[in-house]
């Protein structure tokens, strides 16, 4: 199958009837030619193939209209799989997916710093390797492989352009990867790949419009309209981590003075820790650090925190305010439907997303705007590699 699978579903109408079987299922035949206005006989003939082929299966039987009861169509969940990697910047983080996103494996290995181009390619390939060496018996139901990594990715040609964290240039992820497996590989973006993930499988379902920000040691977004990632002329949409919040304030590690993820990522919240400390101030995270301050961080904040330290809990609302005027510039530019908080600050959960709440709804133009519908990531840690999957399904599914 493999390659072959994409270009079977190139067909229109059987791109339509399968999204329908995704989105609707379990669904009649008859409900189907109903909803796409497909003859009965169109819609009865692609099925077939679409049975034929392992994407979509026969269910339970519906409710009768009067007459014989209509079988029902489902998704096929296992009859193919995806591979997702969360490439960096720490370690790389490998998933076999199933159609509905169901993971079947998971397993993560620590990048020995600091790494070549080559010898992350090389990483790569021996924790995909591993993976099919696992899973030989579904090997024919693999078809492809989603890479997504920090930094600045040439989607259309799967190269990674520029890796900040990893100080690297010119990957070519999906060249090496085809080439060494023969499956289709896409690379994207971790944040806008999360962005299309939360879409499929996550907190993102239903929504026409969503941002997913991700706020880890940085603030990065992805845009998702009406299905689509939208990636700007140069691959950089989204990046709201640089958008300037104060022209007077820290110098960023772009360059530029006071950008968002000076004032809310997890660095922004250690520092602010360590200085409150430094001049005096009572916190549980004196004892929890030891006494020293070098121990601190972010997530050592958020811990202090649930254990009601009110010095943590007011530098994690504080980052919820900034978050949140970042957010509703954001609402300003693109008003999208909904907005996704993921990522590691975003484990400070309700005490992050009140600063980010009231911001919006002090600030925003209108009433509808003041309430635009924040929520937290639900795919936890395996956010980025289920993003990767979603590349491919994305493509598999689309019209
Ligand atoms: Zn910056």
């Amino acid at each position: 199958m493999q390659r072959g699978t994409f270009q079977f579903m190139k067909s229109l109408n059987r791109s339509i009837i399968l999204n329908r079987i995704r989105l609707e299922g379990p669904i009649s035949r008859a409900q189907i030619a109903k909803d796409t206005k497909l003859t009965p006989p169109t819609v009865s003939s692609i099925v077939k193939e679409l049975i034929d082929s392992g994407l979509i299966k026969e269910s339970i039987q519906g409710e009768s209209q009067g007459g014989r009861k209509p079988t029902m169509l489902i998704i096929n969940e296992k009859g193919f799989y995806v591979i997702g990697l969360d490439a960096g910047p720490k370690d790389i983080k490998i998933i076999l997916s199933d159609l509905n996103g169901g993971v079947h494996h998971f397993s993560k290995k620590a990048l020995l710093l600091p790494v070549t181009a080559d010898e992350l390619l090389k990483m790569m390939k021996s924790e995909i390797q591993g993976l099919l060496d696992q899973y030989k018996e579904e090997e024919d139901k693999i078809i492809g492989i989603g890479v997504a990594m920090h930094g600045v990715v040439d989607v259309d040609r799967g190269i990674s352009l520029y890796a900040p964290n990893l100080h690297l240039r010119n990957i070519p992820i999906k060249e090496q990867l085809e080439t060494t497996f023969n499956l289709p590989v896409k690379v994207e973006n971790d944040a806008k790949a999360i962005a299309l993930g939360e879409v499929w499988f996550g907190s993102g379902s239903g929504a026409s419009s969503v941002v997913a920000v991700n706020v880890g040691s940085g603030i990065g977004a992805g845009i998702v309209i009406n299905g689509q990632l939208f990636h700007g002329e140069h691959f950089i949409a989204g990046e709201i981590g640089h958008m300037t919040i104060d022209i007077g304030g820290k110098r960023c590690s772009c360059g530029n003075y006071g950008c968002l993820q000076t004032l809310a990522a997890g660095p922004a919240i250690a520092e602010r820790a360590k200085k409150e400390l430094a001049i005096g101030k009572e916190s549980r995270l004196t004892e929890l650090s030891g006494g020293n301050l070098e121990r601190i961080t972010g997530r050592l904040v958020h811990k202090a925190a649930l254990e009601g330290d009110q010095l943590s809990r007011d530098i994690l609302h504080s980052a919820g305010i900034y978050l949140g005027i970042g957010l509703t510039n954001l609402i300003h530019l693109l008003n999208p439907e909904r907005i996704i908080i993921g990522g590691g600050v975003a484990n400070a959960g309700e005490i992050l997303l009140d600063g980010v709440k009231e911001t919006i709804a002090r600030m925003a133009l209108t009433e509808r705007a003041k309430q635009t519908d924040i929520r937290l990531s639900s795919l936890g840690n395996k956010a980025t590699a289920i993003g990767a999957v979603s590349l491919l399904l994305s493509e598999l599914f689309s019209i």
